[in-house]
């Protein structure tokens, strides 16, 4: 590439209503921007210490071991995985997506046993057929699934999954990537120990952090190891002494310092809207694009009881090329919508409803885009009718 002509990269502004990332927020934009100090600056250990007890907070934990990955989403996973499974152990991995298969990889990876329990993509883990394995397999370590699948927008029962695990001697990894911030997720409450989230969902950070909390049962089986983790950038025993305690803090890698300001920022929004809040607005503005998908013509693909407010798998109607109205979206209306994954690709959307992206005025642009698009190809839908009926579901909602 010629490198003369290349000018600053001036990005379009787009709604970002895919399965993440989303909306960032311009407070959260702004703190981005602000002047990078050392990560070992005394001013940047308070900010530390207010980052984990916001996330002690949107985690709903009193977990000591409650930090951010310096990394994405996938690296909070592997830190679950690398540091809780040492060679030979036997997890049972519940896979109803994308998201829960690799969690299984992780498993092979460090040199652990999955074994598999299988449900539909688009349904939630039967509890059922976890008390199953977990009887046929009594020297199982530990239980991994996935709350809020990203692929398919269907919600695991995290409590219940939790308590069997429990009962069965087993400890929990958990990925809430999507669920944090839109979704409850009760830490402590419901006994999960080993949790990992992301930045860039529901929490409408930049993407490139990942929020882990540890419960007292996982750091005493992770100081207990036998092995060494075979991450040297993951291990815990050394990211603890780093982001441990505020006293004495060693230095293991630099903090990315800027992105952690957006995250404080982005945190200190949802303790100041509440996370009760929070989950509730994401229930209204769901309820309001659900009457209007629907008045539309189209499905959603979970059933009523597991689906995510948050991110809503649409059917896409017959003869109509998918990938080609998402394409409109973006360049006609500069909306980001999200494709469907695995078994699911070609047949649905992905429309996010995740954190800042969850307002009145996304939903109601993206039903007004998508009906004209999609009348634009000549699909069988009820033309002009979505955004009335999520308007009018609006207005029922807003008056109770
Ligand atoms: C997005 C997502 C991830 C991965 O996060 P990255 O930040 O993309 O690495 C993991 N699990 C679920 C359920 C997700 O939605």
């Amino acid at each position: 590439m010629e490198t003369a002509a290349i000018a600053a990269f001036t990005p379009p502004v787009r709604t970002l209503m895919g399965p993440g990332p989303s909306d960032v927020h311009p407070r959260v934009l702004a703190a981005l921007a602000r002047p990078t100090i050392g990560h070992l600056d005394p001013q940047f250990v308070v900010l530390m210490d207010e980052i984990k007890a916001l996330l002690q907070y949107a985690f709903m934990t009193r977990n000591e071991l409650t930090i951010p990955v310096s990394a994405p989403g996938s690296a909070g996973m592997e830190t679950c995985f690398v540091n809780l499974v040492e060679p030979g152990d036997k997890v049972i991995v519940c896979i109803n997506g994308v998201f829960g298969a690799r969690m299984r990889e992780n498993v092979e990876r460090c040199g652990g046993q999955a074994v598999v329990v299988e449900d539909a993509w688009g349904a939630a883990v039967d509890a059922n057929k976890l008390e199953a394995a977990l009887k046929a397999h009594p020297d199982a370590k530990v239980v991994a699934f996935v709350q809020a699948e990203t692929s398919t927008g269907a919600e695991s029962d995290s409590a219940t999954l939790c308590a069997l695990a429990q009962r069965h001697g087993c400890l929990t990894i958990v990925d809430t990537v999507t669920a944090l911030g839109g979704t409850p997720v009760r830490v402590d409450e419901w006994g999960m120990d080993a949790v990992y989230a992301g930045s860039q969902k529901c929490l409408s950070c930049t993407p490139g952090l990942s929020p882990v909390t540890f419960s007292e049962r996982a750091v005493a089986r992770i100081k207990q190891r036998k092995t060494k983790v075979q991450s040297w950038f993951l291990d815990l025993n050394l990211v603890m002494g780093y982001w441990g305690s505020s006293q004495k803090r060693t230095y293991h890698h630099t903090a990315p310092v800027n992105p952690l300001y957006g995250m404080h920022e982005a945190l200190l929004m949802l303790r100041q809207e509440g996370l009760e809040n929070a989950w509730a607005r994401h229930w209204r503005y769901h309820l309001a694009l659900r009457a209007g998908i629907e008045a539309m013509g189209l499905r959603f693909i979970v059933d009523e009881p597991r689906r995510l407010p948050q991110l809503n798998a649409v059917t896409v109607p017959p003869g109509i090329d998918e990938a080609q109205v998402r394409q409109r979206l973006l360049q006609d209306y500069h909306l980001e919508i999200g494709a469907g994954l695995g078994g699911l690709a070609g047949k649905v959307w992905r429309i996010g409803l995740m954190g800042h992206a969850c307002s009145l005025k996304n939903v109601l642009y993206c039903l007004g885009a998508l009906d004209a698009v999609l009348t634009g190809m000549g699909a069988s839908i009820n033309p002009g009718q979505a955004v009335a009926a999520a308007q009018a579901q609006w207005s029922h909602g807003a008056g109770k």
